[in-house]
């Protein structure tokens, strides 16, 4: 590409166009392992800019690839040809309606600050990612969940619908029908009992887009487009539901002298009503237990139902959460999680330590990827972080899962979201031999084989994006070239963040 035809669009936009090898290199990377360099970063302003930005990529053949705040985990928002910044210009709270809870934003707001914004009107969007410095264009983007989805649901449950370019650059609002989201129905339809059969009966799935929601769903475009990792649109504005804020809350930590204990407690959570349970085990506790940030929290409060692990010589925890709007309701929800815990070994946490155990269950991913002033340091090399089983399946699973590993040599920590049946699986990076050699493709075919053949999704909530775009014709053996259909119904020329979820 000439200079003079960048200059020439950079003239034509109110936001910025930079060909500036630092922006191109910040904009190489997110939180996954692979490094790819754009041409060119633009950050557009307003949506004028995108019509241009669009149009100049359709002219030029050139791929545009949307991004937020980059912290993807799979490689979705990087790309070789135009790479969107829509964190600079598209921060603004549009509109805030207090008789239906719903929050409109542009899509680079901050979790974190759509948040802050939403506890002044004691509501919530409860998706609850660990990480809070990712945008709401992201989480939509890539179907985010997280702690609190268990009672609460993900990003799908709570997207009411966007404002959004599609690639052929038409401007398309999800609640105003028109020929794309005709054309999307009538595909569903035509296809929905092979849809039906082909996708896993699991509680969470962001593997390829999300067909098997989107045909029971009131607003099947708004459905499909969630999760959809840039590939079929833009947002320019996005609808959110909330929740109120409950005024209750208490959280206790189960203590097991194996993960398969803590495997089947976790699972029978769900029903007992908590709003949260997450498993940690003990190799990422003992990470936790030798990490400076750690120590430094618990030298300040104490931490001491860590203690209380290690005095146990535990293998695993849950840390549960309830909540409701009296100290009743909350106490009822406590008695039902310590009947459904299977132990007596139950540490009900002090109010004042809530936070810290918290922190040690969110500083879980910054401290396996060494998050050191906000930036991601080192990348473990990620095989299956982000699996979903049918819960009758998991603790089979693990077992099996566990014997891969160590099959490799590899040593591998368990976490997450055991009463949906959603673990995170880290091998530590630290005791990963041979990484170049093949390992990491050998271990993780090997281990989605398995999670498919026991009916899971290889991503419950992470997405596909560079790292397991490739493994949907095995998760999707049937309807995987649906994709494609769906792909050119909104992108005929495929210029939107090409080789995420269609190859
Ligand atoms: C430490 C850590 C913890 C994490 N914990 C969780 C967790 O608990 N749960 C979870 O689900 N994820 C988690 N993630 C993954 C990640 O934070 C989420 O997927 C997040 O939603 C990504 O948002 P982002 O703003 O960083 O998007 P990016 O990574 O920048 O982009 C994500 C996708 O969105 C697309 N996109 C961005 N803006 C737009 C737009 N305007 N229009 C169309 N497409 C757009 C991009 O093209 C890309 O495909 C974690 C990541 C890290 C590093």
């Amino acid at each position: 590409m000439s200079h003079a035809s960048w200059n020439a669009l950079a003239r034509d936009l109110s936001g910025e166009l930079s060909l500036d090898e630092r922006d191109r290199n910040t904009h190489s990377e997110d939180a996954s392992i692979f490094v790819v360099r754009p041409a060119a970063v633009a950050f557009p302003r307003g949506n004028d800019d995108i019509d241009r930005l669009l149009r100049f990529c359709r002219e030029e053949g050139l791929s545009v690839t949307a991004r937020g705040a980059g912290t993807s985990r799979g490689g979705q928002p990087l790309g070789q040809g135009l790479c969107l910044n829509f964190r600079r210009h598209w921060q603004s709270v549009l509109h805030w309606d207090d008789r239906s809870g719903e929050l409109t934003v542009e899509p680079g707001v901050l979790y974190a600050e759509a948040q802050k914004f939403l506890a002044r009107h004691g509501r919530a969007f409860p998706p609850d990612p660990s990480w809070h410095q990712c945008t709401v264009g992201g989480m939509v983007a890539n179907n985010a969940a997280g702690i609190h989805s268990v009672k609460y649901g993900g990003t799908i449950e709570h997207f009411r619908g966007a404002e959004f370019f599609s690639g052929d650059g038409a401007l398309h609002d999800t609640r105003v029908p028109d020929g794309l989201s005709r054309s999307l129905g009538e595909l569903l339809q035509r296809n929905a009992s092979l849809i039906e059969g082909d996708f896993p009966a699991v509680e969470k799935n962001s593997a390829g887009y999300s067909l098997a929601h989107a045909l029971h769903a009131k607003n099947p475009l708004a459905s499909v487009l969630c999760g959809s990792e840039g590939t079929l649109g833009l947002f320019t504005k996005i609808h959110l539901g909330t929740v109120r804020i409950p005024s209750h809350r208490a959280l206790s930590i189960a203590y097991y002298p194996s993960l398969a204990s803590a495997l089947e407690a976790g699972l029978r959570m769900k029903e007992a009503g908590v709003a949260a349970c997450e498993l940690v085990d003990k190799v990422l506790l003992d990470l936790h237990a030798g990490h400076e940030e750690s120590r430094h929290a618990r030298r300040i409060t104490g931490n001491r139902w860590l203690d209380e692990f290690y005095a146990l010589s535990a293998e695993a925890v849950l840390i549960v959460e309830c909540d409701g709007f009296s100290s009743e309701e909350v106490e009822r929800c406590q008695r039902a999680t310590e009947e459904a815990s299977g132990t007596r070994a139950i540490y009900r946490v002090a109010d004042g330590e809530a936070g810290a155990a918290w922190d040690l269950r969110r500083h879980t991913s910054p401290i396996l990827n060494k998050v050191e002033n906000g930036r991601v340091a080192i990348k473990p090399l990620w095989a299956v972080e982000d699996v979903c089983l049918p819960r009758h399946r998991l603790v089979e699973y693990v077992a099996e899962q566990d014997r891969i590993f160590r099959r490799h040599g590899l040593v591998c920590s368990f976490f997450g979201h055991v009463a949906s049946a959603n673990l995170h699986i880290d091998p530590l990076h630290l005791n990963l031999r041979g990484a170049g050699d093949g390992l990491f493709d050998r271990v993780t075919e090997e281990s989605y084989r398995l999670v498919v053949r026991m009916g899971g999704s290889i991503s419950g909530e992470h997405g596909d994006g560079l790292l397991r775009t490739r493994f949907l014709p095995l998760q999707y053996p049937r309807s995987f070239p649906l994709f494609a259909e769906v792909k050119k119904l909104f992108d005929p020329l495929g210029i939107l963040n090409p080789g995420k979820i269609v190859l």
